[in-house]
């Protein structure tokens, strides 16, 4: 829009802008206090496998029980959160939350032994110097093994970047899974597959929206599973709400499928009965 104006970009101050402005500051004071005030939790939604149903692993979602205005969704806080750097220390917590969590399932549920815990780390959390280092150590004090934790990073957090490609490659020297999140929605080049040591990648729910109504979202579904199964990644297709989504990209090949239509984000306990309730399932078949 300012390019439609021509060279000059100045907009005029409004009063929306100074209140907006004034939300971010006291969203900025409010998320300073928040982990003190143990005031986030974290959700986990189940990831299954397509074939058969079996619960493989979950992924850790944040959630902020803010004081006053209730439940708090990541995004409205995250993109915040990562401009100031805070990202770092909320997702600290959640990489501890997370991995505490996973090793207290599989003490008490045989089911769980190869579950996969999916945790979300920003660009900004991945290129923090030494954070392959303090994965490493969280690990070791939570007791999880390598390879049941899989860092989920977006594309445009990795694109193009030597911090986070290193990082991403001391990730998996320890063993860690590597997910390309959101997949599909970023200009990423192709190349980045092959360059980056991901170890699966993750079908955006904007495609699986529309992939039983719009061909051209069919069409790139199909061409991400034949990538991944070409380049042996995991695939795990996000979003799924219906029957016929589900039937749709278990079809094209999608191992692996998360959404409200097995499940929305619950709290751990709910988890904990899903993990009583199932029966175990080979190393090699986990997810
Ligand atoms: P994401 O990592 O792509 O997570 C999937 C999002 O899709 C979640 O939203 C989940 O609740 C939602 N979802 C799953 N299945 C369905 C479905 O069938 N239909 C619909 N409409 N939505 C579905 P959520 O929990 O609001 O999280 C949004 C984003 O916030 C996440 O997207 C992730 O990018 C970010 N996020 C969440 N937790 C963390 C965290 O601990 N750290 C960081 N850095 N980011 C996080
Ligand atoms: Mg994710
Ligand atoms: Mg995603
Ligand atoms: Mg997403």
């Amino acid at each position: 829009e300012a390019k439609s104006r021509g060279k000059s970009t100045w907009v005029r101050y409004t009063d929306e802008m100074g209140a907006r402005i004034g939300a971010e500051a006291v969203l900025i004071a409010e998320l300073a206090q928040a982990l003190e005030a143990d005031e986030f939790e974290l959700l986990y939604q189940p990831i299954v496998r397509l074939d058969d149903d079996v619960l493989t692993g979950v992924e850790a979602l944040i959630r902020w029980n803010h004081p006053t205005r209730g439940v708090v969704s990541p995004v409205e806080f995250i993109p915040t959160a990562e401009r100031t750097g805070q990202i770092v220390e909320i997702g600290r917590w959640a990489l501890i939350e997370a991995c505490r969590q996973a090793a207290d399932w599989r003490r008490h549920y045989p089911a769980a032994e190869y579950l996969t815990v999916g945790v979300n780390v920003a660009g900004r959390q991945l290129r923090t110097p030494g954070f392959a280092a303090e994965v490493a150590a969280v690990l070791t004090e939570t007791g999880l093994p390598a390879g049941c934790l899989s860092v989920e990073v977006t594309e445009t957090a990795v694109l193009d970047d030597e911090e986070s490609n290193e990082a991403m490659i001391a990730l998996r020297a320890l063993g860690v899974k590597l997910a390309l999140d959101d997949f599909g929605t970023a200009a990423s080049s192709l190349g980045l597959l092959l360059t980056c040591p991901v170890t699966t990648l993750k079908l955006d729910r904007s495609f699986v929206e529309s992939i039983t109504t719009v061909g051209r979202q069919a069409a790139v579904s199909t061409a991400v599973s034949q990538m991944a199964n070409a380049l042996e990644f995991a695939s795990v297709a996000e979003g799924i709400e219906t029957e016929d989504q589900r039937s749709l990209l278990q079809g094209l090949g999608y191992q692996y499928g998360q959404g409200y239509l097995f499940s929305r984000p619950v709290p751990a306990d709910r988890i904990g009965d899903l993990w009583a309730a199932a029966t175990p399932v080979p190393a090699e078949a986990a997810g």
